[in-house]
């Protein structure tokens, strides 16, 4: 049997409106993350008896924002529904989500995305977009397998999620994680989310191999356990296939740390949930004109922005797809431009060290020391001669770990280039007295010269000017041979 099967992957993409004040439901901060558990809380997060949810007006805005931004048809009415399972992170024993079917309409369906995976433009629709609100987290002191016990905070609980549904349209996990990134820059370049927050996007991806069931695996917390949980389970999958196993629909969860898939349950069905039109919430009635106000302020979306870049400031196309691909990593070029004035430069220094500094320090571009100003001040030391490229590498490094700013670490470090011509001329004499066979070999030979020019590198550890060293030692040869 061959093994180019096709494969089919949806992704459900559950992402945190972070920008809201308050949650979904109640008034509680959802400034959740850092504070003492079970502090931003109150009876409607905590599912107490007769407590009544009111929804946050602006995390509906913000949920439209979302599905203007991915080309979905909008409901004209939308009303929420009660999705039923015990789990001790509900304390309500459900959910309150939005449903479908019956009857029912999410806020937003039938969309698209536009993204590009290995230079070519794929697109992937969109099935729906809908609102619920966040269970509280599980806590296992130790570790899983390790904690006698589990303890339970509802700080998040109640915290206004967008759940984003893809029809199966991707055919790798490369094209799966491509979206995601993409998707994240979006709604960053929309104000209503900040994907640097642990947590804030989490995805379900369901996975077919042709011929094989329908698998799920449950949320998956970063882009590269995106990639890899999908590489891990289309092989296993085809694997199966091949050696004529059957296997059904399936749940399953993803170990990040031993890089498998385990079997969670095997799925169960829709009407499990029990869903039903919650009691305690009006259907919401969406007017045109919410829409319209909503499309007037909409903000410029990353393909657009990434034309710009293109446009205003020469940029090739991919540097300008990278940039924009992060919300901040764009906004730093720009301020950085601001500065300094010269794009071409600040794009190959963002792309090269500046990120993989970040990387390397596991630090995203909000949180890192370096800011538009300290590159900038950097790249006016290159312009000046004061540093040459080499050394700004260093440099930027330094700036990183520190915070420091690239004239201080020059200073402090004393990795300014030398271009005192008293002192060069002083340094080559000693050279020339010490090398008095290289000397010799230079007055026939012009390459000759290099040995001296590195000669003085060494003594000055690598910071005088090259031109000017080469420019003195070729004058005082000249001297020599006038002679
Ligand atoms: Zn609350
Ligand atoms: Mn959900």
């Amino acid at each position: 049997m061959s093994l180019d099967l096709k494969v089919k992957i949806g992704l459900e993409v559950h992402c945190q409106l972070t920008s809201l004040k308050s949650k979904l439901f109640c008034g509680c901060s959802s400034n959740y993350r850092g504070k003492p558990p079970n502090t931003c809380v109150c009876p409607v997060c905590l599912g107490l008896p007769g407590a009544m949810p009111v929804v946050n007006r602006k995390a509906v805005e913000m949920a439209l924002l979302i599905a203007l931004a991915l080309n979905c048809k909008i409901a004209k009415t939308t009303f929420f529904a009660r999705k039923n399972y015990f789990y001790p992170d509900l304390p309500k024993n459900f959910q309150i989500s939005q449903y479908d079917l019956e009857g029912g309409e999410p806020l937003a369906s039938n969309g698209y995305v536009t993204f590009t995976v290995n230079k070519t433009r794929k697109t992937v629709r969109i099935r729906r977009i809908h609102l619920e609100e966040d269970p509280g987290k599980l806590v296992h002191p130790g570790g899983i397998g390790v904690s006698p016990y589990t303890l339970v905070d509802y700080n998040r609980s109640g915290i206004a999620l967008v759940e984003i549904v893809t029809e199966p349209d991707f055919e790798s996990p490369v094209e799966a994680r491509s979206f995601l990134q993409k998707l994240r820059s979006i709604l960053e370049h929309l104000g209503v989310f900040d994907g640097s927050l642990e947590g804030a996007m989490r995805c379900d991806a369901n996975v077919s191999v042709e011929g094989g069931g329908r698998i799920e695996i449950k949320n998956i917390s970063s882009f590269k356990d995106v990639e890899r949980a999908l590489s891990y389970e289309i092989i296993r999958q085809k694997d199966l296939i091949k050696k004529g196993v059957k296997f059904g629909m399936e749940t399953r969860h993803w170990d990040e740390t031993k890089r498998v898939t385990v079997t969670l349950r095997t799925k169960e069905e829709e009407q499990d949930y029990r869903y039903f039109v919650e009691p305690d919430l009006c259907p919401i009635v969406i007017g045109d004109e919410l829409i319209e106000k909503l499309k007037k302020e909409m903000p410029e979306l990353p393909d657009a922005r990434k034309e710009r870049f293109i446009r205003e400031y020469g940029l090739p196309e991919y540097n300008a797809e990278v940039l924009v691909g992060e919300r901040a990593l764009a906004d730093f070029f720009e301020e950085c431009v601001k500065i300094y004035g010269k794009p071409k430069p600040i794009a190959n220094w963002l792309m090269g060290d500046f990120l993989q500094c970040l990387h390397s320090l596991d630090v995203s571009v909000s949180q890192c020391k370096v800011k538009p100003e300290h590159l900038a001040d950097m790249l006016m030391l290159i312009d000046k001669g004061d540093i040459s490229i080499k050394i700004a590498k260093k440099v930027l490094w330094e700036m990183m770990k520190t915070g420091k700013t690239a004239s201080v670490v020059v200073e402090e470090k004393g990795w300014r280039r030398i271009t005192d011509e008293k002192f060069l001329l002083e340094v080559i004499g000693k050279v020339f007295q010490e090398n008095s066979k290289a000397v010799k070999d230079a007055l026939v030979d012009g390459k000759a010269i290099h040995y001296l020019v590195g000669k003085v590198m060494e003594i000055t550890k690598g910071m005088a000017d090259p031109e000017l060293t080469n420019k003195l030692i070729r004058e005082k040869l000249a001297e020599l041979k006038n002679d």
